[in-house]
């Protein structure tokens, strides 16, 4: 038919129809690493999960801290944390000997 001209065919490519694109990866000791930079961010990332597990085990109030975190200088006691909650809850519970918490 494309003798005939009813259609125009091409062949497929023939053989070696595969290219190399990139070469091997380097052997594992040959790879470069900057170590330097490696322990770098190693140090951040070990300084922000000491900051979260104080931010965990802090009595502050969660609002109050994150407004810290992200600039604002203010001491917030929002009243609706579980920090508060926790600290409001132990200032109204009377004491065992019978005064009151503030007192
Ligand atoms: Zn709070």
């Amino acid at each position: 038919m494309a003798e005939a001209g009813h259609i125009n065919y091409t062949p497929p490519f023939r053989g070696r129809g595969v290219r190399k694109l990139v070469d091997a990866p380097p052997p594992f000791e040959k790879i470069p690493i900057d170590w330097d930079h490696e322990n770098l961010l190693r140090d951040i990332e070990e300084k922000l999960l000491a900051d979260m597990d104080a931010f965990i085990r802090s009595n502050e109030c969660r609002r109050g801290a994150i407004l810290k975190y992200f600039g604002e200088n203010r001491n917030l006691v929002c009243g609706e944390c579980d920090c508060c909650r926790k600290s409001q809850a132990g200032r109204d519970k009377p004491r065992r000997d019978g005064r009151d918490a503030d007192y």
